[in-house]
């Protein structure tokens, strides 16, 4: 067992459906993405191993997308070029009620 829980991850669940059957992590628009100039913004804020940073130039790579916590969207309103997007949360429900009721 690592040291840092994490709600989120594969083998985990999320409303009762596998968490690797649902389609929610970051995509970074690596034209806007900066690597915040070699500080990764994004990776330093998020705990849960989402990011891995790339370097020369700095940019940001999605490493273990089901880290991600389910409807979270915390890093993309912190990112200071609005290069993190997600796909829409109702969707999402909608992919996960069908999984619901299979
Ligand atoms: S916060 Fe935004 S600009 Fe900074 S490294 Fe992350 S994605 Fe790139
Ligand atoms: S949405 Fe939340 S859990 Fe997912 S990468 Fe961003 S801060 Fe981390």
């Amino acid at each position: 067992m690592g040291m840092i829980s994490s709600e989120s991850g594969p083998g985990t669940t999320f409303m009762g459906v596998n968490r690797e059957k649902i389609p929610w992590w970051p995509t970074i628009d690596l034209n806007r993405c900066d690597g915040c100039n070699g500080e990764y913004d994004c990776i330093k804020f998020c705990p849960h191993r989402v990011y891995r940073p790339r370097e020369n130039p700095p940019r940001v790579d999605v490493e273990n997308r089901y880290n991600c916590v389910v409807f979270c969207q915390a890093c993309k309103k912190m990112c200071p070029k609005d290069a993190i997007f997600f796909p829409l949360k109702a969707d999402i429900l909608n992919l996960i009620k069908t999984e619901r009721a299979k």
